[in-house]
């Protein structure tokens, strides 16, 4: 009972609501913001301070609640996901969002974006049409496919070919093969999902067509390749290629789903790249239905792609599963004007993600050495490697040059690299390099040419604070 008492007495110690929202910095948000939800933010707040207060913690002052407001204002409508500028050298980095868009890409979805379109619409006839006519030619001239389909991703686009044509039968697919992509999305899981079972053949290193040939039967309704796009095994190692795959389907008439992940449709190796297997190769080897993102080496926006034989598209087109996972016309646009890049032959130059991979050495040390000097002595330009990433060539790195900046740090010492990756993060906008040990490294490959100008003055910013310290 005195326990309780004290408690009430330490929460008459906090502010009325009223109170709170005479305080200057209220008052100035009532000018912006309306009435209401600051009042509702501000008993929030509250409720958080009396359980805080409850559990033993200091009675706030008036000025600390006020900044704990404004704060809770600003996250609430300022949401993210924020801009930020990757200087990590990671090209497809899934946690800042996969891949910059082409201008065009991006001018296609503001178009759509901003108004009424004929999404569905078929403006010769005046009629209903469909939203994958827009792409499906396209998808076809790139790739060399009789068909192609595009919902929201490429985990959905495997869901949707396996539950729509595999359902309650049998999918053969190498033991090496059935892995976790990542982000949890497991490919036994997946085909559970689907209500497929999936029948495990070979080892994780050595997998033969003839254990293919083995494990079809009666029930058998599709040979899968999975694409190890964020793994790799080395040392002895065998496995079953698309063509060998290919020519076992034909003879025992079952299709071929080949899971590409990356959408790689340039060829990797002329930039000193692993090869990664290309959505073309696939189709003309005669796959029958071939998976990829949108947003991975395509360099587009979220997209799952399927391209394959039309009867198999279609089956799909058809499917209840469909429309549960279709494509929103923002995505459309902008995956349909990336493909126009390809088309004309632009893709190096305006397809961010490529033009990233084809930058000249020389040209990245050029903007290591101007940025190394934002940072003076303290930082050195070094050779280094940046990193394709987001599931697609394991291991596929290209020769670089960094910025490195700390290294060595001796006992009770402030870790300024860390320091200076902090301070960078706090920037607007905010910028993530890459630390390796006690190292900060930055790599100019995968920053923008239109965010030089930003990225050298938060840089610059960043330091300044650093060296204060
Ligand atoms: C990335 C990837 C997926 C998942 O694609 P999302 O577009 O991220 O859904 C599936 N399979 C492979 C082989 C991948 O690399």
């Amino acid at each position: 009972m005195c326990a309780m008492n004290t408690m009430e007495s330490r929460f008459r110690g906090l502010p009325s609501v009223d109170r709170l929202m005479s305080e200057p910095e209220m008052v100035k948000l009532s000018v912006s913001y309306p009435h209401d939800l600051l009042v509702d933010l501000a008993r929030q707040q509250l409720e958080l301070e009396r359980i805080s207060i409850a559990a033993g913690g200091q009675v706030p002052g008036l000025t600390k609640i006020v900044k704990s407001i404004c704060a809770r204002v600003d996250a609430l409508l300022s949401p993210g996901p924020r801009r930020v500028i990757n200087a990590s050298g990671v090209i497809i980095h899934t946690n800042l969002g996969r891949a910059p868009l082409s201008e065009e890409a991006i001018a296609a979805m503001n178009r759509v974006s901003a108004g009424y379109s004929d999404l569905e619409f078929d403006l010769d006839s005046g009629t209903r049409g469909s939203r994958n006519t827009h792409i499906e030619q396209l998808l076809c001239q790139v790739t060399g496919a009789e068909a192609g389909l595009v919902v929201i991703n490429n985990a959905a686009a495997l869901v949707l070919g396996l539950t729509a044509l595999t359902k309650r039968k049998e999918v053969i697919i190498s033991r090496g093969q059935a892995v976790e992509i990542g982000g949890g999305f497991r490919i036994p899981e997946v085909m559970r999902q689907s209500g497929a079972k999936l029948v495990e053949v070979g080892t994780t290193n050595s997998t033969n067509i003839w254990d293919f040939e083995q494990a079809i039967g009666p029930r058998t309704a599709a040979l899968l390749r999975v694409h190890s796009s964020n793994f790799k095994i080395i040392g002895y190692t065998q496995n079953v290629t698309i063509e060998e795959l290919v020519t076992l389907g034909l003879r025992h008439d079952l299709p071929v789903f080949d899971d590409l992940g990356s959408g790689c449709l340039l060829d990797t190796t002329r930039y000193g790249l692993d090869p990664e297997p290309m959505v073309q190769q696939s189709i003309n080897l005669g796959v029958g239905l071939a998976f990829f993102s949108g947003d991975k080496l395509l360099g587009g926006p979220q997209a799952g792609i399927i391209v394959g034989k039309k009867h198999l598209v279609d089956k799909l087109k058809k499917h209840p599963l469909a429309r549960a996972v279709r494509i929103d016309k923002t995505g459309l646009a902008g995956l349909a004007a990336t493909l126009v890049n390809y088309l004309k032959g632009e893709a190096l130059d305006k397809v961010p993600v490529w033009r990233m991979i084809s930058a000249p050495l020389d040209e990245i040390e050029r903007r290591a050495t101007s940025w190394a000097q934002v940072l003076g002595s303290t930082a050195r330009v070094v050779e280094g490697e940046s990193m394709v990433g987001g599931g697609s060539l394991p291991g596929g790195v290209l020769p670089t040059k960094l910025v490195a900046f700390g290294g060595r740090v001796k006992k009770g010492e402030q870790n300024t690299a860390q320091l200076l990756a902090r301070k960078l993060r706090e920037q607007e906008p905010p910028i993530v390099g890459r630390l390796s040990g006690n190292t900060l490294l930055l790599d100019p490959r995968t920053v923008l040419p239109g965010e030089e100008k930003e990225f050298l003055q938060a840089l610059q910013n960043a330091a300044a604070s650093v060296l204060a310290n």
